[in-house]
């Protein structure tokens, strides 16, 4: 596989080199310069075989000249070891829910696979590698779950001080070991800033062999794009299907793209957006005007310059009529939202997430407007039990906790409380890891 940048001006890399490195030096995002066809069509019964099984398939087509059919199946089939059960809600419509994983987001699928791919490559060099993050909270979990104890490699995890939840704390605060969690007094863009002022840091860079875990390492999207084919082969064909994916910095949408680039039966995508409706705004009017993230109640998705939009232009070719015929953008409202989880609990049972109850009024509101007979599924991209507190006031009822998260409320924080300032983290970093790898 050969990787370009969306800025069309760095050199083309490798698979390696684009996992390792991140990100390109002419400020794009690293690209397949190609797209295998992946089709489905000429297994019999394909219904029944398992999201591993398709998933390997999927991965061959894609890196099987990089990476040894055998490690390649050791790598999907360990990390991608959880269900993700496609749940029927009522006629034609369905939800597929992602969040089956150890820290019960669909982060699971990209950082496990990524940590894989990159503990590959670095066992074959002898140097450690520093991944630096900076998290609003499901990033953090999931990536830190993903490298813990991970030979050669530490984790060094920025949040902002009292701006996740407690469980999101937990889940990525009490592990220790190689994951080096620092508490920032400041905001969530301080902590991005800081990363970024980290990657622009010679020093550093000199010393320390540095990369990113954010979503946009391409290899976090690899296999998020495995899933849309398991999707379709559960209905063989058959089906005209509409997908609706809760977006914020619009990774899991651009792997949704690109599945369907390579021959995945998707007729349709909605794109679901809170109030942050950049991407949404540029679907009705062709310009792409980013602004300041909005707080909401589904926060995950508060990104006001998603950084995937560059991938989507690239692969449509800066074309937005044709775009538009495979994708149509929706952004609601917390209090639609609100209402969404109230309404869906009371006539189904079911339990959305505040993101999930963003995906699945996309799709409401894009029936609304093409009712015509087709099968809608919206991805369900984490546990309910995530956001219990705000839950539990909109239905009126205790959401059950589970086990895994249940024992991750056991543990005790274990983080740093650290002053937003960069000197006193460039030396923290070298003080902490330099000395070590001399
Ligand atoms: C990260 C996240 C999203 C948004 O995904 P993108 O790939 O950034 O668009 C949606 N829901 C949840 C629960 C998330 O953690």
């Amino acid at each position: 596989m050969v990787l370009l940048s969306t800025n069309r001006k760095a050199n083309s890399v490798s698979l390696r080199e684009a996992v390792l490195k991140g990100m390109p030096e002419d400020g794009g995002l690293y690209i397949p310069s190609e797209l295998p066809t992946i089709s489905l069509d000429r297994f019999k019964g394909i219904r029944s075989y398992s999201f591993q099984e398709i998933a390997f398939f999927a991965a061959q087509a894609l890196l099987g000249d990089e990476i040894d059919p055998d490690i390649l199946k050791s790598i999907v089939f360990d990390t991608l070891n959880f269900d993700l059960p496609l749940v029927k809600l009522d006629e034609n419509l369905y939800i597929l829910e992602l969040f089956h994983g150890p820290t019960l987001s669909f982060k699971d699928f990209g950082a496990r696979f990524m940590a894989r791919m990159i503990s590959y490559y670095i066992a074959q060099s002898e140097k450690n590698l520093y991944v630096l993050v900076a998290t609003s909270g499901d990033t953090g979990s999931a990536v830190a779950q993903s490298f813990y104890r991970v030979p050669g490699i530490q984790v060094v995890l920025l949040y902002p001080s009292g701006k996740v939840s407690l469980i999101q704390e937990k889940q990525f605060s009490a592990l220790n070991e190689n994951i080096t969690v620092l508490e920032i007094e400041g905001t969530f863009d301080d902590c991005q800033i800081l990363v970024k002022q980290a990657f622009a840091s010679s020093e550093l860079n000199s010393k320390l062999n540095l990369t990113s875990a954010n979503s946009i390492n391409i290899a976090r999207l690899i296999p998020q794009t495995f899933y849309y084919f398991y999707v379709c082969a559960q209905f063989e064909g058959k089906n005209e299907i509409v997908i609706s994916v809760p977006s914020g910095n619009f990774g899991n949408l651009t792997a949704g793209l690109m599945a369907k680039k390579m021959g995945c039966p998707v007729s349709h995508f909605t794109a679901a957006m809170n109030a942050n409706d950049t991407f949404c705004r540029y679907l009705e009017t062709g310009v792409f005007q980013p602004a300041p993230s909005k707080k909401t109640i589904s926060n995950a998705m508060d990104v006001g310059n998603p950084s995937n939009a560059a991938r989507i232009f690239y692969l449509y070719n800066q074309n937005l009529e044709a775009l538009r015929k495979d994708l149509s953008g929706f952004s609601v409202s917390d209090d639609e939202t609100r209402e969404a989880i109230r309404d869906v609990f009371k006539t189904y049972g079911y339990l959305m997430d505040p993101h999930g109850a963003v995906g699945y009024l996309g799709l409401k509101r894009f029936f609304e407007k093409s009712p015509e007979k087709k099968c809608g599924i919206f991805l369900e991209t984490a546990h309910p039990a995530k956001f219990s507190e705000m839950i539990e006031e909109i239905i009126g009822k205790p959401v059950p906790i589970p086990a895994s998260l249940q024992e991750s409320l056991k543990r005790k924080k274990q983080t740093v409380l650290f002053p937003n300032d960069f000197s006193q983290l460039k030396a923290f970093l070298l003080s902490k890891f330099f000395l070590n790898n001399l």
